[in-house]
């Protein structure tokens, strides 16, 4: 009711300016930590850096008992206890990096009833001996954090998380509260399912982030590309994402020989090196971290002015965690990707040893990701959209689509009915890099083999390069003109593909706009 809700409110506000010394919510954050006062479970879906934390922090200190707090994150464990610590809260974890007698004194702290928030990783909690302390200790409520890794949709996957279906049955009368940056609606519903919510309050924040600006380029010259970004943000912190670890170095080295302080972070690097690396971009010693997926979970730097990807991100989820590490401060930053068609197959390799079922959602994420850089549709109308929400107008300046960094192709009906013609002529049989080369006309072995150097469309794009066609294809699968069928992701017409071969409806292909190095920076 209203009157517990105000009086809720203002025992948090005080919390809040008492131990932290802030003096107001976050968009949502009142609601969330509302949810938790009353005891209704929720689920929380907050962009990184929206203020999650927070959410549980709050309530713990809030209520009587223990709150618990369930993390994937084992490494960032300790940072986090020792950060609440030094507000004056009383906090602790437990997990596998901690010894006999370390464990001995949370469990004496937790007996005591001292403890206000007790930190876990997942595959801890289903241990019998801190269950028996846990229900003898009054809990106050139980927080996921990371919720999505329970999802197999997800883009984190965790197999621990499933076993924490279980905490509602061992914790029949507590609610339980998930949180997550990464849900989309399939996920959500799943979150809920998994971890039995009842009923639960679902909060998702706004995800847009007008203050940074977004640009996807196809690779040509990888090196030239991020160089022309860092170039532009002089001693500036930024971080460089790459698919690979090879890749990482080969980064890396290169920026340090052209003279920028880069340092490299990857699981292969031993922990020393990489602990050291990352905080010394922290502490801005370094400029650059170039690093793959493994950085940044739990980092919160606010001067990040911009995040490349060098080369595609493993799903539309990943790209806006990763990219939202830029510009935390509120203040302008930019997000440039570079891709190539193949970085799905790198992808592919990675990801191989996974389980099949993981694997094909692993895959769609990844075709989600190549299909964002395929429509050329504001971006950040795009990244929103995926979360579930929208934005009534396009951003005005804060993408490459909106700034008019593309523009129409002409003929956009005539090159698109050439495309549509050569993969029916080819029996739909084949993929992109094929269909490409044989409006290329291509010398290829594979085409002149199947003899496709006689059909009527060899050769009828032979100006164009072949990334430009394999472009265009893509744009035409992004817009629903042709589908790619199978393992082996063939051509194929859709009912619309054939309303455009026979001149009823007309794609509207793009390219990049062909403009002089001045025009393009004062644009900027
Ligand atoms: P998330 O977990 O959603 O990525 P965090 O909980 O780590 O985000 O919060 C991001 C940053 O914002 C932290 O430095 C946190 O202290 C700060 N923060 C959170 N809530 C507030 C608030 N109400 N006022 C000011 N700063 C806040
Ligand atoms: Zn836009």
């Amino acid at each position: 009711n209203r009157m517990e809700t105000e009086s809720h409110t203002e025992s948090l506000r005080e919390i809040i300016e008492e131990y932290w010394g802030y003096d107001e919510f976050r968009p949502l954050q009142e609601a969330a930590m509302v949810s938790v006062m009353a005891a209704r479970d929720s689920l929380v879906v907050l962009p990184t850096g929206g203020g999650k934390s927070l959410c549980y922090q709050v309530p713990a200190m809030a209520m009587e008992g223990l709150a618990v707090v369930v993390s994937p994150l084992i490494s960032l464990m300790k940072d986090q206890v020792d950060a609440l610590k030094a507000c004056g809260i009383p906090a602790a974890y437990l997990n596998s990096t901690l010894s006999w007698d370390e464990s001995r004194e949370v469990f004496d702290e937790m007996q005591a009833g001292t403890l206000k928030l007790l930190y876990v990783a997942p595959e801890r909690l289903m241990n019998s001996y801190l269950l028996e302390k846990l229900v003898q200790a009054k809990v106050s409520f139980i927080a996921i954090d990371e919720a999505h890794c329970v999802s197999m949709w997800g883009h984190d996957f965790r197999p621990h998380y499933r076993e924490l279906k279980q905490i509602r049955e061992i914790f029949p009368n507590i609610s339980i509260h998930g949180y997550t940056a990464t849900a989309t609606e399939q996920v959500r519903e799943d979150i809920a399912n998994q971890l039995q919510l009842i009923e639960p309050e679902i909060l998702v924040g706004p995800f847009d982030r007008p203050n940074l600006s977004y640009s996807v380029e196809q690779i040509n010259d990888r090196l030239q590309q991020i160089r022309a970004v860092v170039e532009r943000h002089p001693d500036e912190s930024g971080i460089v994402y790459c698919i690979s670890r090879k890749e990482v170095e080969n980064v890396s080295n290169a920026l340090n020989e052209m003279g920028y302080r880069a340092l490299p972070y990857h699981a292969g690097l031993p922990d020393d090196d990489r602990s050291g690396n990352q905080e010394s971009f922290i502490q801005d010693r370094t400029d650059i971290i170039v690093a793959t997926i493994a950085f940044g979970m739990g980092v919160d730097k606010p001067n990040v002015r911009y995040v490349i990807h060098s080369g595609l991100p493993k799903s539309i989820e990943n790209y806006q965690q990763e990219s939202g590490r830029a510009g935390r401060d509120g203040l302008e930053a930019e997000c440039c990707l570079f891709y190539s068609e193949a970085d799905l197959y790198s992808w592919e390799r990675i990801l191989s040893d996974q389980p099949e079922a993981v694997n094909q959602a692993s895959m769609n994420s990844i075709r989600a990701m190549l299909g964002y850089c395929h429509a050329y549709v504001c971006r950040h109308q795009q990244l929103v959209a995926h979360f579930g929400q929208s934005l009534e107008e396009t951003c005005g300046h804060g993408c490459d689509v909106c700034r008019g960094d593309y523009e129409l192709v002409k003929d956009s009906l005539v090159v698109s009915q050439k495309i549509l013609s050569s993969v029916y002529r080819q029996d739909q049989r084949f993929g992109t890099s094929y269909t490409a080369s044989v409006l290329k006309g291509s010398r290829d072995k594979k085409v002149l083999g199947n003899q496709h150097d006689q059909l009527s469309t060899y050769g009828l794009l032979k100006k164009e390069s072949l990334a430009t066609i394999r472009n265009w294809i893509n744009q035409l699968v992004a817009q629903h003109y042709l589908q790619k069928a199978g393992e082996y992701q063939l051509l194929r017409l859709t009912e619309i593909g054939w309303e455009v071969m026979k001149g009823d409806r007309e794609p509207k292909l793009i390219q990049p706009r062909i403009e002089s190095k001045s025009e393009r920076a004062s644009r900027r």
